[in-house]
């Protein structure tokens, strides 16, 4: 076929961007924003207005150096030189390092110190997070799909278990209200008003759904990404992989983990462990979290973030009979791999091997793409050769099936894949073609057809995706907003 080339002769080393903490300008004391200061000035006003951020979450110091969080409390930044963990001054005067994505600046916390607000949790995956909390008046309040505006999502009961969207609307006096009748200043005060009086909503307000997952941490500690064995405790197995046998573990008694025991000769170690130290800096809501690797001794382990429900793959064909006729659910899994695979865009970094059997599924139907890069390391001649029996042959652009060329464009085209899988709930890519038809129908310009029910737009993007030309094919980031325009036409938010 011509195609035996090597993966590993071809790379595009992936160059790791770091993004500084955010720095946000400071506000004196009477709420304005001063121009230029002079350098006497500034230095006059970093000792008065140093920054205070709220804890969102508990976190339990592990390592010396660290310090634990208590949420709702307030902490004073000392050191926000590195993007994710950050050194900070409790109450008590205690000074340690903590996980920068658990704290939020104090004034610009606005809403996120309500349990009740979720962000920007999809309008599916706030209906199924209530419906499994099935408690009469349980609501959180999210972002709506338009911009700056609020929707309230609330359970009821009655006349049948169901959950009800409103939009939280703001009159000329700038108050908020969910029925005319009753406004209020600001949205908290509006929610406690409606905790006593339905007002015309379904139900009185109640509680909001407990147990919020709390976000997985850049490492285990600041500057942490080896990890004693003799810390980990292994559990039952997972799956296994090209790599070998997964297993859960807990890592100090506390931490849920997934540990990959990578089969010995399969990957280059040095080389990765290498990268590691880089691979644990990304971060982000819909990459599964790198916390280290154990490479001491044979296997090495990679240590990474829990998911629950496992593999996209298998549970798209596990619940094909409840999700083939939620489609919005269904975009809002797409929309979450976009939004990881445009964090990996941005830092310069391609996957190589997107697919659904690559991503996971945790709680609150979150998705997640996992062994981003990895594919670099692997041995496997049968894996890495695009000629290969391994290869992802039905997830590669033509531009990787002829020169291997890989780029964060033909991470594009297995995406467009990955949406036909979600769309058709796990089915195989070009059925039981043979990986040469494949290839032949590749180089012909012959794509994957619509799947059943699957809206005309949706399928309209999976075939930007496919276009030949990799310059012609769009960006994660503007696929994402694509992506997020069509879920607001076909939904009612
Ligand atoms: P490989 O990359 O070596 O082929 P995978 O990463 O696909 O192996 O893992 C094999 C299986 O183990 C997956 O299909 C999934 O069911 C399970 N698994 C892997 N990582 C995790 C994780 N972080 N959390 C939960 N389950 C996992």
């Amino acid at each position: 076929m011509g195609l035996m080339r090597s993966l590993k002769r071809n790379i595009l080393a992936p160059v790791f961007v770091s993004t500084p903490g955010a720095q946000s300008s400071p506000i004196m004391p009477g709420g304005t924003t001063p121009g230029t200061p002079s350098s006497k000035q500034k230095e006059k006003s970093s000792v008065i207005r140093s920054k205070v951020v709220v804890a969102l979450y508990n976190y339990k110091a592990i390592e010396p150096g660290d310090l634990s969080l208590e949420k709702n409390a307030e902490y004073e930044v000392i050191d926000d030189s590195q993007e994710h963990w950050w050194k900070v001054r409790d109450a008590q005067g205690n000074i340690g390092f903590i996980p920068s994505n658990y704290v939020k600046e104090k004034e610009l916390l606005g809403l996120q110190q309500y349990d009740w607000y979720v962000n920007d949790m999809s309008r599916q995956r706030s209906e199924s997070l209530l419906k499994q909390e099935d408690k009469e008046g349980c609501f959180v309040v999210r972002n709506s799909s338009t911009k700056g505006l609020y929707t309230l999502s609330l359970y009821t009961k009655n006349p049948h278990p169901h959950v009800k969207h409103y939009h939280i609307k703001q009159n000329s006096k700038g108050e908020y209200y969910l029925s005319e009748k009753h406004c209020c200043a600001s949205i908290p005060d509006l929610i406690n008003y409606h905790r006593h009086n339905s007002g015309g909503l379904a139900s009185r307000l109640k509680a909001s759904p407990c147990d919020r997952s709390v976000p997985a941490t850049a490492g285990l500690s600041h500057d942490k990404w080896e990890i004693d064995p003799q810390e980990l405790m292994l559990l039952e197995e997972l799956g296994s992989g090209q790599f070998g046998v997964v297993r859960r573990g807990k890592w100090r008694g506390s931490i849920d983990v997934a540990v990959k025991m990578m089969k010995e000769g399969t990957m280059s170690e040095d080389d990765f462990i290498e990268e590691a130290k880089v691979m644990t800096k990304l971060q982000h809501t819909n990459l599964v979290q790198l916390y280290g690797v154990c490479s001491k001794n044979r296997p090495i382990f990679i240590v990474t973030e829990y998911m629950r429900h496992g593999s996209l793959l298998n549970y798209l064909r596990r619940h094909e009979q409840s999700l083939v006729s939620n489609q919005g659910l269904l975009l809002d899994m797409c929309i979450q791999v976009c939004k990881g695979m445009a964090y990996l865009e941005r830092h310069n970094y391609i996957h190589r091997d997107l697919a659904a059997r690559n991503c996971l599924v945790g709680s609150e139907n979150t998705v997640k793409v996992a062994d981003f890069g990895l594919a670099r390391y692997v041995l496997d001649d049968q894996y890495t050769s695009s000629g290969g029996s391994k290869f992802p042959i039905k997830w590669a652009p033509p531009e990787v099936l002829n020169y291997t060329r890989f780029s964060s464009k033909s991470d594009i085209w297995a995406y467009g894949v990955l949406m036909w899988e979600v769309f058709t709930c796990g089915k195989m890519p070009y059925g039981r073609l043979k990986n040469a038809e494949v290839v032949e129908r590749v180089q012909k310009g012959l794509i994957l057809e619509r799947p059943k029910n699957c809206y005309k737009e949706v399928y309209d993007i999976m075939r930007k995706c496919w276009s030949p030309v990799p310059e012609n094919r769009p960006s994660f980031r503007v696929l994402k907003e694509q992506l997020i325009s069509v879920a607001q036409g076909l939904l009612v938010d």
